[in-house]
């Protein structure tokens, strides 16, 4: 995105963007033999300005991941009400528990649930603020030599942080989310992803979730029963830097 763009021209881009991801998954789904409608494109909005995610709106985006919660929580409360309305807002960052408070106030659901800290700080939080939140454990699938890790607890652990957010009052236990590492095939780790996910749909029916996909390998992540996308620069473009 060049800075002082003309807005038009930018709608355009981000329309254009959309409609080539949009064909990407219908493609991926007939493939998979999935219905389009049970796969939620989540539209990562992650150091774009707040003009494209009132764009994307306009578009028929109802969903959004943002990964800091300074900058979100200063772009989504100055957004539009009858944007912010329609939107659902989707936690997929790190996190720390001391900004649990914070999020409570704007998300509706955490992808990135990693340890019990966070589960008690969001709970906690969540009821401060008289809501329900939704959350995923996240996953990490970096098993093997080649491996290179991108966070999430490991295999052994997803069961005990899947009961303890089930057991947290003002959360609701959604499902699975994971980012595929570095230096594997993405469609194996996804593969792995669905045989965790299906293990805690035995012990927890509601957790349908299974929020994996990227830009790069949302075709892997279809094919392997993801019910969440979660991608940015395919639509928006290459990310300004931090800052
Ligand atoms: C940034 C980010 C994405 C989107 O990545 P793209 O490659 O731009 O599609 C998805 N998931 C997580 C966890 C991210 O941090």
């Amino acid at each position: 995105m060049t800075v002082g763009q003309d807005s038009t021209a930018r709608r355009d881009e981000v329309a254009a963007g959309l409609a080539r991801v949009e064909e990407r998954i219908a493609s991926a789904c007939r493939a998979a033999g999935r219905l389009r409608g049970d796969v939620q494109l989540i539209v990562v909005t992650k150091r774009f300005p707040g003009s494209d995610i009132e764009a994307l709106c306009e578009l028929g985006v109802t969903d959004i991941g943002e990964n800091r919660d300074q900058e979100a929580s200063t772009k989504i409360a100055a957004l539009p009400h009858d944007v912010r309305q329609r939107l659902q807002v989707h936690f997929i960052g790190q996190l720390q528990s001391n900004k649990a408070h914070s999020l409570a106030n704007y998300v509706d659901s955490v992808h990135s649930i990693d340890r019990d800290k966070l589960v008690t700080a969001l709970d906690r939080a969540a009821g401060a603020a008289g809501r329900d939140i939704g959350a995923l454990v996240q996953v990490s699938l970096g098993a093997g030599p080649t491996a290179v890790g991108r966070g999430g607890i490991p295999l052994d652990g997803v069961a005990e942080l899947a009961n303890s957010v089930a057991a947290a009052p003002h959360l609701t236990l959604r499902g699975l989310m994971a980012v595929a590492p570095l230096g594997v095939d993405a469609g194996e780790a996804f593969a792995q992803l669905d045989r965790v996910a299906r293990a805690v749909r035995a012990e927890h029916p509601e957790a349908t979730w299974v929020s994996a996909g990227m830009s790069a390998d949302l075709e892997a992540a279809v094919a392997h029963g993801a019910t969440h996308l979660r991608v940015g620069s395919a639509i928006l473009g290459s990310r300004p830097p931090v800052g």
